[in-house]
């Protein structure tokens, strides 16, 4: 029986803790975030485990590190945001407590997706005897998991790597975001990027699209961005000559992030309001909806997967894996649209996979560095109930 401690109370967080009380391996679940009423709200909805709740501020590592000492749990799922990461990280070292999260490092007031704050970590996490695990949502996560499951079985060397993330689904929202604003148009904002040949690619924001076809969904218009788990992957398969990330965005969405964009309300910096300093994506972010208000009335469907290229036995080799998860059932089953379903459900299987020692090996870890097989055994039942394509051609036209 394993002890977990949860951070944070978002929508993300309400999958991951409907999840663990589902899973009989964890006996004592402990959820803590900045606002308690929040915790409390996500405790009420679960009627199978009773789950404990507290207020933490995850900057502060000794009030953490307190909470840590009092639960002392197995290992801490930190799904509050990517600021947080290398505070809660701190504390796990110190409490000698394992650690796993869904999004990388970023320091507040420069909006980079680098791995290299938290990789620094891996040697006091290897002498600690502890285990940290990066990235355990979707994308990151499931991407990393599936493309070393495909590395594992269907292919001697991969070269080309496209993930592919399309949300076909509605809310009747004007204008929303899936997950954190802040974080998410921090994300989409940035240049795109991919690697090609061993050299990083640069292009202006959003510049580089075209229509891709999703399982049961059909065609949809798809953007290059530049997405953390590119870094990794790169680094960790080595044979990879291209690696690219796409995501669907309809033209409304676009079309209000320009307008956003044009005004200046997606800046990060302070400006100055009638003596008070405001950062204007802060003010924005209070101004949306929070995505977790979305779920009730959400239809459609996700849709995310890896288009793989490369050689088996020495002939050329097309493998597609993807996962298609419907909004309305994660709100059926656990209160939270299908983005928030897709990045908790891999974070509380990754957190039993380390629990239970399957995973667990001292130093800091990306996903795509594990075994994927128990994984990819567990993870349908759980929820995401994945598909393969091999032979398939090539949906891409030449960028
Ligand atoms: P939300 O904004 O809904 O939730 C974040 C939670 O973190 C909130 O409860 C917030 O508190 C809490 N929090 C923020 N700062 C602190 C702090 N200093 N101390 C304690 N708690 C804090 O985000 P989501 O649930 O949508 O996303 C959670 C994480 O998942 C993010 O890091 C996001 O980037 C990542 N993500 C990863 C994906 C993947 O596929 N890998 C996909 C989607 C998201 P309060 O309630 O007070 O605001």
């Amino acid at each position: 029986m394993a002890r977990v401690m949860v951070v944070g109370a978002g929508g993300v967080s309400r999958v991951v803790t409907h999840k663990l009380a589902a899973l009989e391996e964890f006996d004592e679940i402990l959820l803590a975030s900045r606002t308690l009423e929040r915790c409390n709200q996500i405790a009420q909805s679960i009627s199978t485990k009773s789950i404990q709740t507290a207020q933490l501020d995850a900057d502060d590592v000794p009030q953490t590190l307190k909470l840590l000492k009092a639960f002392r749990p197995d290992i801490l799922i930190n799904v509050a945001l990517p600021y947080q990461d290398l505070a809660l990280m701190d504390a796990c070292l110190e409490a000698g407590v394992h650690y796993l999260d869904t999004a990388n490092y970023e320091p507040p007031d420069d909006p980079k997706f680098e791995y290299h704050w938290q990789w620094a970590y891996h040697e006091r996490f290897f002498e600690a005897g502890l285990t940290a695990i990066l990235g355990c949502g979707f994308d990151p996560g499931m991407t990393g998991i599936f493309t070393a499951y495909a590395l594992k079985h269907h292919f001697d060397e991969i070269h080309e790597l496209d993930i592919v993330d399309c949300n076909a689904g509605s809310h009747g929202r004007a204008f929303a975001t899936n997950f954190n604003p802040e974080i998410n148009i921090r994300e989409i904002t940035q240049p795109g990027r991919y690697y090609e040949k061993g050299e990083w690619v640069t292009v202006p924001p959003l510049s580089v699209h075209q229509s891709i076809e999703y399982p049961e969904i059909g065609d949809r218009e798809s953007y290059l961005l530049y997405h953390e788990e590119l870094e990794s992957l790169v680094k960790h398969i080595p044979t990879l000559q291209r690696a690219r990330f796409w995501m669907t965005f309809s033209e409304s969405y676009l079309t209000y992030l320009q307008v956003l964009q044009n005004l200046g309300l997606t800046r990060i910096d302070s400006v100055d309001y009638e003596g008070t300093p405001v950062i204007p994506l802060k003010f924005l972010k209070t101004l949306l909806p929070d995505p977790s208000s979305l779920a009730a009335t959400y239809t459609g469907q996700t849709s995310i997967g890896c288009h793989l290229r490369g050689i088996k036995n020495g002939r050329p080799q097309q493998y597609y894996i993807y996962n298609n998860c419907d909004h309305a059932k994660a709100y059926q089953e656990v209160g939270a649209q299908a983005i928030s379903y897709t990045t908790g459900v891999p974070a509380a299987l990754g957190a039993l996979m380390v629990a239970n020692g399957t995973w667990q090996k001292p130093g800091v870890f990306n996903v795509e560095q594990l075994d994927p097989d128990p994984f990819m055994q567990r993870i349908g039942s759980l929820g995401l109930p994945w598909h393969e394509v091999i032979d398939q051609s090539s949906p891409f036209a030449e960028v």
